[in-house]
């Protein structure tokens, strides 16, 4: 090789990275570089596909659902479970998979096991909300059963909190009363919104199927509030022994300070009726005191409501008239029993 040869070879070496040195220039010019060969990937040639690795959008897949499991350790395998099977990973090949007659069998075998253990866990846990909230049930029945003796008896709400802790000490296997809450705010609202309200409710039913009497009042607070008690009297159809007569309040109906006339009565007690649903035709008589806004002849309450139930009758200023009865009753007694009783009474009456 001559000199023009070096020089153009030097020429064609874009790098510029010739080894100049002795050896290096023999190399070169014995046997000329073999040319690099081109490749897509870099110097390496590729021999076998590149293994597909694992999607992680597969397992949202519908086709794969259920069965379609991640390997481990090997982003280049898949997992079924149906099969318990591994292959490599590749959406065409699991699809392939998918497409299986023996895969297809294994599939709905194993969805018939999983809807059956299912249909089972959901009616166990049925049964553990049903006895659950029969627990529930009993243990708000022991509440309204203590709230409902602390109003019968005129117990004061405040001794609720102290007496559950005593029984919670005292009954500790009894899970009834572990679990009870009973402070005085609970118990004010049990007998408000719980007991008066079924109180009522039965007392209007009692109303609207039996005749009854009535005796009104006005009063007032010290607050100055003004209100119309309203009593009843009737045979409680209700009542463990039949034609026991029963007397109770059937509502403090409000009234306007400023206007206490017999109109504005009229009307409070007439709304309380159409409250509950009570037919005025049923009440048979009314019981009141002497004044003159009560019984008057012309404009009362009585004349409204003698115009409203023509058979009703009136016993006005009831204590006056109890005490005439009595009076009259006890004249035809003979009068050593009378006298035994008024002793009876003074003695009672006086004696510390
Ligand atoms: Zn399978």
């Amino acid at each position: 090789m001559d000199a023009n040869e070096i020089e153009s070879f030097l020429e064609d070496d874009p790098t510029g990275d010739f080894d100049n040195s002795g050896s290096g220039t023999r190399e070169v010019f014995s046997s000329p570089p073999a040319k690099k060969q081109k490749t897509c990937s870099g110097n390496k040639p590729s021999t076998s596909p590149k293994p597909k690795t694992f999607q992680a959008i597969w397992l949202t897949d519908s086709k794969f659902s259920g069965w379609l499991k991640r390997v481990a350790d090997d982003p280049y395998s898949a997992y079924c479970s149906a099969c318990n099977k591994k292959m490599k990973a590749g959406k065409s090949e699991l699809e392939k998979h998918a497409e299986g007659k023996v895969h297809k069998n294994k599939v709905t075998e194993i969805r018939g096991i999983h809807n059956l253990a299912n249909m089972l866990q959901g009616s166990k846990a049925s049964e553990a909300a049903a006895e659950a909230k029969k627990h529930a049930d009993k243990v708000n029945t022991v509440e309204i059963q203590f709230a409902s003796f602390f109003a019968d008896n005129n117990v004061s709400f405040r001794t609720a909190t102290g007496l559950l802790g005593v029984q919670k000490k005292v009954i500790n296997d009894s899970k009834i009363v572990q679990d009870m809450t009973l402070g005085p705010d609970k118990c004010n609202a049990i007998v408000r919104n719980v007991i008066a309200k079924v109180e009522v409710e039965e007392l209007s039913e009692d109303l609207r199927q039996t005749w009854f009497s009535v005796m009104v009042d006005e009063s007032t607070d010290q607050g100055g509030d003004k209100a119309l008690i309203i009593v009843v009297k009737f045979l409680s159809p209700r009542a463990p022994m039949k034609h026991k007569t029963r007397v109770t309040v059937l509502e403090l109906a409000r009234l306007n300070s400023t206007d206490c006339s017999a109109e504005a009565l009229w009307d409070a007690y007439d709304k309380v009726l159409q409250k509950h649903n009570i037919p005025h035709d049923n009440c048979i008589g009314l019981g009141t005191d002497a004044a003159a806004v009560m019984v008057g002849r012309n404009n009362s309450f009585w004349s409204r409501l003698k115009a409203r139930c023509p058979w009703a009758i009136l016993i006005p200023c009831t204590c006056h008239s109890s005490a005439k009865v009595s009076s009259l009753a006890c004249a035809r007694l003979p009068p050593n029993v009378e006298k035994h009783l008024r002793m009876l009474s003074t003695y009672l009456g006086g004696s510390p």
